[in-house]
């Protein structure tokens, strides 16, 4: 049983989110708001009172039956080191030696990850990308993450950083990114974009659905695909803008990895049915030939492809 369970975290900047794994299967989980303000020592009590919680939830289940601590966490993290660099949602993070304080707290081996990489190494072993080996995955919420499986391994690049995909350059103007640059992937297609796009329409009262979505509260892209579903014209084009940037930065990135399937993730996927076809009228149009019929499928694993990729670290080390 030991060699077969495990302890998954995913760390970001608003949730701690901790599961129980055995093999491909979640047992439990719990969850609290990440305590940004208590910096890494803070957290990492918060990560051993729901350590303990979370056994105490499974009968039979002590410390010493859990093979490992594996963890996703908002990046970027120097996975070479185990170290924190500058983690611009985790403040106080810089150069904390994250791998080898987990496993000292906690009293367990511990691996830790980049976000973006451990939900797409979720992704490949237990989600859409199941039995690829050439894989893209994108998570598109507040930013753009991903990760990238080439030839059956899991790229991490130097320093363990690679796959940054939202920071692709793709304009010389444009809205600034969260990393304070202009024109980045993740300025012109995340959700905090497509959201400023959505006020700006509803400022200029070109979306009377939107307008009307303000009055009950901030608008968002959950309105704004609610507006495209409900027929709404203006609602309609922001979701089809969406589409072309998405389908734009997604072919840049079926262009260096040449992947079979790309798998598309994060808060954005409640949309996909309705981004779908601009975001693969893009690819057909302007990929290069050999590239066109690679296609976009949407992540199977929800919220969960981090917790899983993070498991996958300790259960399945040949793959992770
Ligand atoms: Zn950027």
């Amino acid at each position: 049983m030991s060699a077969n369970t495990a302890i998954a975290i995913d760390l970001g900047g608003t949730q701690l989110r901790v599961a129980l794994v055995e093999g491909n299967r979640l047992l439990e989980r719990a969850a609290l708001p990440t305590d940004t303000a208590a910096g890494p020592a803070g957290i990492l009590l918060q990560i051993n009172r729901l350590v303990d919680q979370l056994i105490g939830q499974v009968s039979g289940r002590t410390r010493a039956n859990i093979a490992g601590i594996g963890m996703s966490c908002a990046g970027p993290i120097n996975t070479e080191t185990g170290t924190a660099t500058d983690i611009p949602t985790l403040p106080g993070w810089n150069d904390f030696p994250l791998c080898e304080e987990l496993s000292r707290q906690t009293g367990l081996p511990a691996r830790v990850e980049n976000d973006g990489i451990a939900a797409a190494l979720g992704e490949w072993r237990h989600g859409a990308g199941r039995g690829a080996r050439n894989m893209v995955y994108l998570t598109v919420s507040t930013g753009i993450g991903g990760g990238a499986v080439v030839d059956g391994r899991l790229l991490r690049g130097h320093k363990g950083i690679a796959g940054h995909i939202g920071h692709m350059k793709m304009a010389q103007d444009g809205p600034v990114c969260h990393c304070g640059v202009v024109g980045c992937f993740e300025a012109l297609a995340s959700g905090t974009a497509l959201q400023q796009r959505a006020m700006a329409a509803m400022e200029a009262a070109t979306s009377p659905y939107l307008a009307a979505s303000a009055e009950r509260g901030a608008v968002d892209a959950r309105n704004v695909f609610d507006g495209a579903r409900a027929g709404d014209a203006h609602c309609l084009n922001l979701v089809a803008d969406e589409a072309m940037y998405l389908g734009q930065g997604i072919t840049s990135a079926i262009h260096m990895f040449s992947p079979e399937r790309v798998v598309l993730g994060g808060g954005l996927s409640h949309g996909f049915d309705l981004l779908a076809l601009g975001i693969h009228d893009v690819i057909r149009r302007d990929a290069m030939m050999p590239f066109r019929t690679v296609p976009v499928v949407a992540a199977e694993l929800g919220d969960d492809s981090g917790l899983m990729g993070a498991a996958t670290l300790i259960l399945d080390p040949k793959h992770g």
